[in-house]
């Protein structure tokens, strides 16, 4: 699973954020839809692996979350809109950005914390089970579903910048067929290329294999995330990240799977050289590694 509900607080944390965290509770976590324990795996900053949770029990009965693999899997065939309207987690309708994780007070029992927040929640459950789509804290589980989804690209996305409101328009790929001049913010995409990101203490500059090919030399996009103000827990995340990415990319290629593994990124294009971007929020860049399915 890609993400779980924090136990105390009972927010839907992504695996890969745990990357961030100074330490983690590996007992916090359970199953967004029942109270099965989810334990995080790979989440330390340093691993190669995707972060992910792991279930050691199964699910209780009627818990949503289990038949997510199924609409997964036949979403990639055919339109699952029903079922992402009324599955809270599988395709965000928006972006909300959220400056600091809620701080629990440890002098206030647990079980009082807990009767709050399951008040809450059931509040807005029965809101959701009417409007379903809840919002992503980043652009992560947007670009899964993005990639995931692609008869369901009409959904709709808000995204603060962006004017587009539907995953079909909000999206923009990079190509490899000349660069390209882009006035208004989208969230870009491209594939990761083979070269390993530049670093140094200012920025991360990532390559892609996207942009303009000239006898047989690519000029290429560019994403320079400046991390100025980033923690090394934070830098050391997307490093790792995207050390990940190029591999399984390297792999599939290979193996001639049909997956690929594509940057995201919210940034705006620089006015003067086109080939270069620029991000300064870690929310605001992922990697995905999938196959990307554009439907007649
Ligand atoms: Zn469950």
């Amino acid at each position: 699973m890609d993400s779980a509900r924090d136990r105390l607080t009972l927010e839907i944390v992504e695996a890969e954020d745990l990357k961030l965290l100074t330490s983690v509770d590996t007992y916090g976590y359970q199953c967004p839809g029942c109270t099965t324990q989810a334990f995080p795996r790979s989440y330390r900053s340093e691993n190669l692996v995707r972060a992910h949770f792991q279930l050691r029990d199964p699910h209780y009965p009627g818990c949503e979350i289990e038949g997510e693999e199924k609409i997964i899997a036949q979403g990639r065939r055919g339109s699952v809109q029903r079922e992402l309207e009324t599955s809270p987690g599988l395709s965000p309708a928006r972006l909300q950005l959220i400056e600091v994780r809620t701080i629990v007070d440890s002098t206030i029992p647990r079980t009082e914390i807990q009767t709050q927040r399951i008040h809450r929640l059931n509040g807005v459950t029965d809101e959701a089970r009417r409007d379903g789509r809840r919002a992503a804290n980043s652009i992560r589980p947007i670009c899964r579903a993005f990639l995931r989804f692609p008869f369901d690209r009409h959904l709709s996305l808000a995204v603060p910048g962006i004017a587009p409101t539907a995953y079909q328009t909000a999206f923009k790929k990079l190509r490899s067929n000349g660069l390209e001049h882009f006035p208004d913010l989208r969230i870009f995409y491209g594939e990761l290329a083979w070269t390993p990101a530049a670093e140094s203490f200012e920025h991360l500059t990532i390559t892609l294999n996207a942009g303009k090919w000239d006898q047989k030399t690519l000029t290429p996009y560019q994403v320079i995330v400046e991390w100025d103000g980033w923690s090394t827990v934070a830098r050391s995340r997307l490093k790792r990240e995207l050390e990940v990415a190029r591999q399984e990319n390297i792999k599939a290629n290979k193996e001639c799977q049909r997956s690929r593994s594509y940057l995201f990124f919210v940034g705006a294009q620089d006015a003067r050289n086109i080939t270069i971007f620029r991000i300064m929020d870690h929310r605001l860049i992922c990697t995905v590694h999938d196959e990307l399915v554009f439907p007649r």
